[in-house]
């Protein structure tokens, strides 16, 4: 096994964080989530309450976790809203709305992990996108605008941080069965359905199986990937 680390995995009180905490656990890491009404997990998971749209709450989460379980050496940058509209009936909140949360959030949670993995000169920093960031998807200019900055944003990451033995990866998969995939009418996952050569929807533990592998040694030498988990819905992109 790897070295055991101090992971946070954010927006991990359900769907395919939770599964990635879980997974982490499994494998012997001390592991936080935070989310904004975290609740109770388990009792191998520290739960932190973290509205990543606030750069202050940011800053006394990753206090709160590096008193109970060290630096943060593995962050996996999950949490996400939707908020679909057809573009001409999207609102200015609706979209920055998206935004502030999917991506500036995934910023404002890497900018301070990164700092402590820069003095150990060890990171793994991992960004959960979409198969919608780089295929768009009608109904979604907010999430996936906000998934496409995620892939330019991890690659910049990589670029500045490489040389300290700090990788940033992304991870775009097609649809999983959470919350988030059960929001959609019966119709409108029938028809993404159809569209996965696989023809099903992944479960939350596929995605996971990826992210702990991306933040093992076994993955040392990947960095800048994105890397599809989607039953082939994008064939590679
Ligand atoms: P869920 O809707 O099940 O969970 C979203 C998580 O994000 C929750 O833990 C939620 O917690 C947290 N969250 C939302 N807003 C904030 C915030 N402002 N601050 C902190 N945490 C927040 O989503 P999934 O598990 O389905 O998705 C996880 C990630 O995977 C998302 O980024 C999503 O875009 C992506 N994805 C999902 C796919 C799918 O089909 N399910 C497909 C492709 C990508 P709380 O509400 O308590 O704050």
């Amino acid at each position: 096994m790897s070295q055991t680390r101090t992971v946070v995995v954010t927006g991990g009180n359900r769907g395919i964080g939770l599964a990635t905490a879980k997974r982490f656990a499994e494998l012997g890491h001390r592991v936080a989530i935070t989310a904004r009404d975290p609740g109770h997990i388990d009792d191998q998971i520290l739960a932190v309450s973290c509205d990543q749209t606030d750069s202050n709450a940011v800053d006394a989460a990753f206090e709160e976790i590096e008193s109970n379980l060290g630096a943060v050496e593995i962050l996996v940058a999950n949490a996400g809203i939707t908020r679909d509209q057809l573009m001409l009936r999207m609102s200015d909140d609706d979209f920055s709305a998206v935004i502030e949360t999917n991506l500036t959030g995934s910023y404002r949670m890497a900018r301070r992990a990164a700092r402590p993995m820069l003095r150990a000169r060890w990171g793994r920093l991992i960004f959960v996108s979409s198969v919608v960031g780089l295929l768009g998807s009608a109904g979604q200019v907010n999430y996936s605008a906000s998934k496409a900055g995620l892939i330019g944003m991890a690659r910049s990451m990589a670029r500045e941080l490489g040389s300290r033995n700090i990788t940033a990866n992304v991870l775009s998969p097609g649809p999983v069965e959470t919350e988030m995939f059960a929001a959609l009418t019966e119709e409108q996952q029938a028809t993404i359905t159809e569209q996965v050569p696989l023809n099903r929807v992944a479960q939350p533990e596929e995605i996971a199986e990826t992210i702990t592998f991306l933040a093992s040694d076994s993955a040392a030498y990947i960095t800048g990937a994105v890397i599809p988990i989607d039953g082939g819905l994008g064939m590679g992109h």
